[in-house]
C-alpha cells in the first residue's frame, strides 16, 4: 500500500517540476520579447509579427525575410541609393554593436563582403598587405624555426603575422594555399 502512495506522489512532483519549469521558460520568453520589442522599438518587430530563427536572427512571421536586411534596405540603401553600385542583394548587412537583434537602423551598416570581413577583423592589412585571418594562436602547432603546419599545409613564418590570439596569412598565400584552383 505504501508504495502506491509513494508511487503517486513521485508522479506528483514530477508534474509540479515540468509546470514550473514551463512557467519559468514562459517569463524569460516573455522578458526576452519585451527586451527585443524595447531595442527594435518602432519597427513593428514584436512576438507576434517576428520570430528568431536557429542562427538567431529576427525574420517576419509573414514572409520569413530577415528584419534588419529589410530594415537597412528600407532605412538606409533606399535613402542614399546613388551611394551603391551594387544591388541591395550583393550587400551585407552588419550589426556595428554585434547584437543580432538590435535591428535599429543606426546599428546597421551596408557592407559588401570584403569591407564586412574588415569590420569583422577577418581582413586586416600590415605594411599594406593583405592578411587572411585563418586560425587561433592559441592553439599548438607543429613548428620550425621558419614554417609552421596549418591545416595540413607547411605555412612560411615570413607570410604569417600574429594579432589579438589570431593567425593571419598573406592573402596571396592564402589563396594559393587554401583555395586551390
Ligand atoms: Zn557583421
Amino acid at each position: 500500500m505504501l508504495g502506491v502512495y509513494i508511487y503517486i506522489l513521485f508522479i506528483i512532483i514530477f508534474c509540479v517540476i515540468l509546470v514550473s519549469i514551463s512557467f519559468i521558460d514562459y517569463y524569460f520568453q516573455i522578458q526576452k520579447w519585451k527586451n527585443i520589442e524595447q531595442i527594435n522599438y518602432g519597427f513593428g518587430i514584436n512576438r507576434r509579427t517576428a520570430f528568431i530563427d536557429n542562427l538567431g536572427y529576427l525574420r517576419w512571421k509573414k514572409d520569413n525575410k530577415l528584419c534588419h536586411r529589410e530594415i537597412a534596405y528600407n532605412y538606409i540603401y533606399k535613402k542614399n541609393w546613388q551611394e551603391y553600385k551594387m544591388p541591395f542583394s550583393k550587400y551585407e548587412v552588419h550589426h556595428k554593436n554585434k547584437n543580432k537583434l538590435d535591428c535599429k537602423h543606426e546599428n546597421l551598416e551596408i557592407l559588401d563582403r570584403e569591407n564586412h570581413r574588415i569590420r569583422h577583423g577577418e581582413i586586416i592589412f600590415y605594411n599594406n598587405r593583405k592578411f587572411i585571418r585563418v586560425a587561433r594562436e592559441r592553439r599548438r602547432y607543429v613548428r620550425t624555426k621558419k614554417a609552421i603546419l596549418i591545416a595540413g599545409r607547411w605555412i612560411p613564418l615570413s607570410q604569417i603575422i600574429f594579432r589579438h590570439d589570431w593567425i593571419y596569412l598573406a592573402d596571396w598565400c592564402y589563396k594559393k594555399k587554401f583555395e586551390p584552383k
